[in-house]
């Protein structure tokens, strides 16, 4: 059965000219009423594929009211019960990552590798998660004071609102669901309208792991659909992935309604290369992490800071592994990089290209020149471009472009880099290659970035440590996933106790003293 095959776990109503998503409300789809519907692409073919509702009023209220519904019992169940159903779901999310793998390629482009990885990452929060008994484990002081003991527990904060970016369709859904649904909270996920299938697959896989209906539940949507969620009294706490504007907003928003949120957003990541640096190790990383995913990353690299001597060869090495890449659609096992998500963004991203060089920047490989044949010519395909002598001041440095389009900025000394990088507006990765350990050593602490590669471009954190970047990266105090994740999802309660021997009790209207 393949991930479009309606049979395999009814993720289509409608007619069958044109497939049309339901929502996913206590434990089955729901058709919606609505009349505004989102297209979902075929990024290799710019075919649209299927539909998904925007939800009305109504819809929402049915899902926050199913969410609610499942709270009482699902936040006071055993934690065993809980680690069975996450145990019991990394098992059907590995079972079936292949077909998992097909929806994301189908929906979002990626290459089916690609996808594979990303669902990788997401089994490790999973994974993660299946060890909730100990992530929960409280504090306990006795005799504080005479007869008198302490105990910490932690809560589930309630009923999530989770919304998440196109890029990750299932990893990002991941850092989010496994800690939430483990520590006891019911969800409203909110994917990307662009490619929200994969979310319905997990909601089959969630259900057929034993979790009780209504405590996971996706509803589609626009930004007007987020923007009621936000507002709404049934919701207690937001977490958000998405691009710094709308992170910003959302964050602001949902703590003004008095919500608890974290909202992470987007990024422009730096790769410095010392002049000590194994070019070809760099020229590697460069590559894999700058055009991986063609680009569509918050992790991606999109500037490298050449120091130095190091500027003319790692340039040349990037430029000689761009003629051998191979681009096509994510469904070919020979392809490394796929489409992008829409027509709008990819005729964004290459707009850039084309102005980099009135700003003055050097381009010495455009992926407007590559073409596409038969059913890739109207899918969203661009090549990968390498500009050479960016500057700050350039839109192709400042602006997130979130595409293969690779910046190289040039400067002088250590210092010089580190000064562009702690001066930048995000600070979601940033990674230094080079062979001398003191000098790794020192960028680990002088940079103003949450997650740092030593000779690793991609610095993704494991699941048992915490995702997030500093300053415009993410809004909020708390990281996404592993330990910062336990901590968004629960409340934690301190408990007094005294058992006193009733022949003992007096009246005091003294302040409670320990000694
Ligand atoms: P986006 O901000 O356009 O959308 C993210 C989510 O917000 C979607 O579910 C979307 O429906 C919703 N949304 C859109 N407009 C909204 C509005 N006005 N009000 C409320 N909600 C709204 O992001 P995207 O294009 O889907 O994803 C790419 C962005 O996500 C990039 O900027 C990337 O860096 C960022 N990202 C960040 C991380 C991270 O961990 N920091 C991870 C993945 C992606």
């Amino acid at each position: 059965m393949g991930p479009n095959n309606p049979a395999t776990f009814g993720l289509f109503l409608g007619s069958t000219v044109m497939k049309k998503l339901g929502h996913w409300i206590a434990g089955s789809v729901v058709e919606s009423s609505t009349d505004r519907w989102g297209d979902i692409y075929d990024p290799a073919t710019g075919i649209v594929q299927a539909q998904a509702p925007f939800a009305t009023l109504g819809d929402i209220e049915n899902v926050i009211m199913s969410a609610r519904d499942a709270l009482r019992q699902w936040g006071s169940s055993s934690l065993s019960k809980r680690t069975e159903v996450m145990f019991e779901f990394r098992h059907l999310v590995n079972a079936n990552r292949d077909e998992l793998a097909s929806i994301i390629t189908a929906e979002h482009g990626k290459v089916h590798s690609d996808a594979l990885g990303e669902i990788s990452r997401g089994l490790e929060n999973i994974e993660y998660a299946c060890g909730v008994a100990s992530h929960l484990k409280g504090g306990f002081s006795s005799q504080v004071s005479s007869g008198v003991d302490v105990h910490s527990l932690r809560q589930p904060v309630g009923v999530v609102a989770a919304i998440t970016p196109f890029n990750f369709p299932v990893m990002v859904p991941l850092w989010m669901t496994a800690n939430a649904l483990a520590c006891g909270n019911t969800m409203v996920l909110k994917p990307s309208e662009k490619d929200p299938s994969a979310s319905l697959y997990l909601a089959q896989l969630l259900k057929q792991a034993g979790l009780p209906d209504g405590v996971f539940n996706v509803l589609h949507g626009d930004g007007d659909v987020v923007g009621t969620l936000l507002e709404h009294p049934g919701i207690d706490a937001v977490s958000f992935v998405g691009s710094t504007p709308i992170a910003r907003s959302i964050y602001t928003r949902a703590t003004a309604s008095g919500k608890r949120a974290q909202a992470l957003g987007g990024a422009k990541n730096h790769m410095v290369v010392l002049p000590d640096a194994d070019i070809d190790v760099a020229a590697d990383g460069a590559v894999s992490a700058a055009y991986g995913s063609a680009g569509e990353r918050c992790m991606a690299v999109s500037v490298v800071v050449a120091v130095g001597d190091a500027a003319e060869p790692i340039i040349d090495a990037i430029a000689q592994r761009l003629k051998v890449l191979k681009i096509g659609p994510g469904t070919d096992p020979q392809s490394e990089m796929g489409p992008l998500i829409t027509r709008e963004h990819r005729d964004k991203v290459a707009s850039y290209v084309a102005n980099a060089a009135s700003e003055g920047a050097t381009v010495v490989v455009d992926g407007r020149e590559v073409t596409f044949d038969g059913d890739a010519a109207n899918g969203f395909f661009l090549g990968a471009s390498l500009l050479d002598h960016v500057t700050p001041s350039m839109k192709v440095y400042t602006d997130e472009i979130f595409g293969p389009v690779l910046g190289v900025v040039r400067v002088d000394t250590y210092q010089e880099a580190v000064d562009l990088i702690n001066t930048n507006q995000y600070g979601n990765g940033v990674a230094i290659f080079t062979r001398d350990g003191g000098a790794a050593r020192q960028f680990t602490l002088d940079v103003t970035v949450g997650m740092v590669g030593v000779n690793v471009p991609i610095p993704v954190p494991i699941a048992s440590y915490s995702f997030g970047g500093w300053k415009d990266s993410l809004f909020g105090d708390t990281h996404m996933y592993g330990p910062a994740g336990i901590e968004f999802f629960t409340r934690s309660k301190i408990v007094t106790s005294r058992w006193p021997d009733p022949a003992t009790s007096v009246v005091d209207l003294g302040f409670p003293k320990t000694r």
